[in-house]
């Protein structure tokens, strides 16, 4: 890194924390500052290229750089830069983007309701879920279950929701009344001889068992991402959500789906959950919902889970919850002209067409003897190396592949030894075989160095 005193890198040092970072690494490594976008590339401050590999955080679906989401960014500032929707105040923006997500939901829903972030979305789910108990008189009906490996955000139910290490150890998470069943990784959950229709049958046996071990009136949602996105990218056996869905309705358990990533074409549907046949009572969304140029997030709830809800609020005088960012109209404008835009490129359109050239080339990745699995769907894919062949601790192998790639011109992310591609769904095939390109160069590299 530059280490002038006052370069952005020695800046960034001295000045800022990183997420999903070791801060006293940092102050070694130092930044890689992203300066501009254009399409699925960014270019750091000397010019250097790369293809964005993940599309930002899973994210950025229409790519860098469109101008028209900027446009409306500006009208809307120019016209009505901010307003709320507290207290019986409404605004165009908002009131147009819950119409729109109402219609495009995959299954009848009653209202939308916006939040800025995922880990907001979730949280207020659960509040939302916790509050329509005691509004039906059950008030032990508070538990929710999440998976192993699950990625629903940062806050601290959220986090809570999430299930994964590092966002619980030393945070003093989860919280009590949230629970995790069986991650349902076939390769690495399966018993011995188990076929995937029968791991998928023994995923929905764990969840009626911890169901049944904890009381089903004391359970109250299920929360889960259609494919697991930062877990892994780890995508249901076959038969799996046949499994699940039968025992959610078994004991009137409310599904939420987790549509973060999946939601606005990544599986190549509108929704991970019209792909997978789900019928979820509630959805969270944010992503792809404005490709991230502004933060919001929006959660979709069906009129089982309104109904209650407005009682209440009716008998306490107010539903005693919001943000002041809420449905911000500049944020609702851009979300607007984000899926306007979706619909007239026929992006979906284009990701059936090229999704088949991206699992292609990932399988193809996977062939290399340091890989052990190819994961994918639709414009999400990972490949699983083994630090095993390393004898290196676990993320060691990944840490290095995603180096070399970046230092090639790609970004992808690595979570352990899993490297994720997700790259905006307006690549080309070109551009497909260009990253794949850098990544079996990457790959190929690392190899040869570690000489497996
Ligand atoms: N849910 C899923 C499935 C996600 O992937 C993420 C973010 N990666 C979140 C929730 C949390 O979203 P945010 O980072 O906006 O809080």
């Amino acid at each position: 890194m530059s280490h002038l005193p006052n370069s952005l890198e020695a800046r960034d040092v001295a000045y800022q924390l990183h997420s999903y970072t070791d801060a006293r690494r940092h102050e070694e490594a130092g930044p890689l500052v992203i300066e501009r976008g254009e399409g699925v590339y960014v270019y750091d401050t000397s010019g250097k290229r790369y293809i964005e590999g993940m599309a930002g955080l899973w994210s950025v679906a229409l790519g860098f750089g469109e101008k028209r989401l900027a446009a409306a960014a500006a009208r809307q500032m120019e016209k009505l830069p901010y307003y709320h929707t507290f207290a019986h105040k409404s605004h165009a923006p908002s009131v147009e983007l819950a119409e729109k997500l109402v219609a495009m939901a995959p299954v009848p829903m009653s209202k939308a309701y916006f939040t800025n972030s995922g880990s907001e979305a979730n949280d207020t789910a659960i509040k939302m879920i916790w509050y329509r108990s005691n509004a039906l008189g059950q008030p032990e009906r508070k538990k929710i279950i999440s998976r192993v490996k699950g990625y629903h955000g940062v806050t601290i139910a959220s986090a809570s929701l999430t299930g994964l290490p590092n966002n619980h150890r030393s945070f003093d998470l989860p919280i009590d009344k949230v629970l995790h069943t069986t991650c349902p990784h076939y390769r690495t959950m399966a018993r011995p001889g188990e076929s995937e229709a029968d791991f998928a049958r023994r995923c929905a046996q764990d969840l009626e068992e911890l169901i049944l071990k904890e009381g089903p009136e004391t359970v109250a949602a299920f929360f889960a991402e259609p494919v697991m996105g930062a877990g892994g990218v780890i995508v249901p056996p076959q038969g799996y959500w046949e499994a699940i869905q039968p025992v959610l309705k078994k004991y009137d358990i409310l599904f939420v789906a987790d549509e973060v990533i999946c939601g606005f074409g990544r599986t190549g549907d509108a929704f991970g959950s019209t792909t997978y046949g789900l019928e979820p009572d509630m959805m969270t969304l944010s992503k792809q919902l404005s490709s991230s140029y502004l933060p919001i997030s929006a959660l979709l709830v069906n009129e089982k889970v309104y109904a209650p809800i407005a009682d209440e609020s009716h008998a306490i005088g107010t539903w005693g919850h919001g943000f002041t960012g809420s449905g911000h109209p500049v944020a609702a404008a851009v979300a607007l002209e984000n899926l306007k835009i979706m619909e007239e490129r026929d992006v979906l359109g284009h990701v059936r067409q090229v999704a088949p050239h991206f699992q292609a080339r990932l399988r193809a990745l996977a062939r290399h003897p340091l890989a052990v699995e190819a994961r994918g769907i639709g414009m999400l894919g990972a490949v699983e190396f083994s630090h095993e062949m390393l004898r290196d601790k676990p993320g060691a192998l990944g840490g290095r592949i995603f180096a070399a790639m970046q230092e090639k011109g790609l970004i992808a992310r690595n979570l352990y030894d899993t490297v994720a591609f997700c790259p905006p769904l307006i690549i080309s095939e070109d551009e497909i075989d260009a990253m794949f390109d850098m990544a079996e160069a990457a790959v190929a590299e690392v190899a040869k160095e570690t000489g497996v």
